[in-house]
């Protein structure tokens, strides 16, 4: 603001003060240089007598127009004593009119100080070479005046002196006030953040009703409730892997001490206990599987690399997976194989594996599960239902964000973690797949992917 301002004043006082003088000067130049090349062009007219009368006058100026022999022709005098073409004063402007006079120049036009008047004076002189209406030589010489500027100078800056120390002070009382309605919220902005930094989401970050200041707040506001977001995810997930690992390390606990002090010698009742632990251990094995391969985000790093594979081998693979460690839960296949498919088998195998296992965490009481395969135009669609007690309409966006868990706890066979989905989610996305849930509590879920069919 300061340096817009002093910009500002600068000009000013360069155009008013410091080229003032050369650009009257100039203008004055061009004007009788116009009025010459005019009375030139009217040379030899019938009334050109008449003429330059009224060319004297309009400009303000003397006319004299001599002959090659150096006799007058025409001669018109405006100015009177300030003339110094038609007094004794042409000798004084002798050197500016020789040149021309002599033949050596064409044209001068400069201005002369009128050294013959009591007050110093500038006067204008032009003088110029042409052909006469006979063909002969003449010489035209115009007088102009130039005014003295001085007193308009001295006004002008009095006046921009005063201009500028009102435009100084001015600015400088903008910019305090607008300096400080911008740093205000900033400091404060800058204090929430600090807060925000050590760990207070609460910060409710404002922008004072400035625009910039208002999208920058929004922002803010947007990155705490995704911080505490995710601090809530950090914690409910603290909270249920360590409840997971809880009770599996409790029972294997539990029937390895029954084994060593009181069944031991059973074999009937040991294997039994030992296949607990053994099934408790491979719950162990899971979680924390699918904790260490999220973390390592590998899903997400591995590269994709898409095969035509039949994708029915893979369903009945991880079906029967399933079966066998679910022997209580009745999973069904429907729709005729084969279904040639193009994707990264890999990814579409985890898919199916994360969705039938929360299937059978999640089904009810009937403990069935079915794993659909429907035949589109281009596509197969595939669906994994339940008859559990479905998902919630608020929840079922959400169940797709890594480390997150309903809060009805499960108390199935296969260990969940809250990476599930979110490892399927990451696994259809980044190969441009649809998928979704469909769901009504109460009435089970539905969970599908669809795949493009692989080209003949
Ligand atoms: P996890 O099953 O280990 O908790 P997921 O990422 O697989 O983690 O699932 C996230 C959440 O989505 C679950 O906690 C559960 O609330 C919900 N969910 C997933 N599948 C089903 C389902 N078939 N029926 C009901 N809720 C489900």
């Amino acid at each position: 603001m300061l340096l817009y301002t002093a910009l500002i004043i600068l000009l000013l006082w360069a155009f008013q003060i410091v080229f003032l003088n050369t650009y009257y000067q100039q203008m004055k130049k061009a004007s009788i240089i116009r009025a010459g090349t005019q009375i030139l062009s009217h040379v030899g007219d019938e009334d050109f007598s008449s003429y330059l009368d009224r060319m004297a006058f309009d400009n303000h100026m003397c006319i004299l127009i001599l002959g090659e022999d150096g006799r007058e022709q025409y001669s018109i005098d405006m100015l009177g004593r300030s003339c110094l073409i038609h007094t004794s004063a042409i000798r004084t402007i002798e050197d500016t009119l020789l040149p021309v006079l002599a033949g050596e120049e064409q044209k001068v036009v400069e201005i002369v100080e009128d050294r013959h008047f009591k007050f110093p004076n500038q006067a204008l002189i032009y003088a110029q070479n042409a052909a006469g209406a006979d063909g002969g030589r003449i010489t035209l010489i115009l007088n102009g005046t130039i005014s003295p500027i001085g007193a308009t100078q001295d006004l002008l800056e009095n006046q921009l002196g005063m201009l500028t120390a009102i435009l100084v002070v001015v600015a400088i009382l903008i910019s305090g006030l607008v300096g400080r309605r911008l740093t205000r919220p900033i400091k404060r902005i800058n204090s929430r953040a600090k807060r925000l930094a050590e760990g207070d989401y609460r910060a409710d970050f404002e922008g004072d009703g400035i625009e910039e200041m208002e999208q920058l707040a929004g922002t803010l506001n947007f990155a705490a409730e995704g911080l505490s977001r995710v601090e809530e995810l950090r914690r409910e997930l603290v909270a249920n892997v360590s409840h997971d690992l809880k009770t599996p390390l409790t029972m294997i606990k539990a029937y390895a001490e029954l084994i060593r002090d009181v069944t031991g010698n059973d074999p009937e009742k040991r294997d039994g206990q030992l296949e607990v632990i053994i099934s408790e251990a491979d719950r162990l094995t899971a979680l924390v599987g699918d904790l260490i391969r999220v973390s390592r985000d590998e899903e997400a790093e591995r590269e994709m690399v898409p095969e035509r594979f039949d994708l029915s081998e893979e369903i009945t693979t991880i079906v029967e997976r399933f079966s066998q460690l679910c022997p209580d839960y009745q999973i069904l296949l429907e729709g005729e194989g084969p279904f040639p498919v193009e994707a990264d088998r890999r990814s579409i195998s985890q898919v199916l594996y994360n969705l039938v296992s929360n299937a059978i965490n999640y089904t009810g009481e009937d403990r069935k599960v079915t794993v659909r395969v429907k035949t589109e135009r281009e596509r197969f669609r595939v669906e994994i239902c339940d008859s559990g007690a479905g998902i919630p309409k608020e929840e079922q966006a959400l169940i797709w964000e890594r480390y997150y868990r309903s809060r009805n706890t499960h108390q199935r066979p296969v260990a969940g973690s809250g990476l599930g989905l979110s490892i399927v989610r990451g696994a259809l996305m980044k190969q441009g797949f649809p998928y979704g849930v469909e769901s009504e509590p109460g009435m089970g879920s539905r969970f599908w992917f669809s795949l493009p069919k692989a080209g003949q």
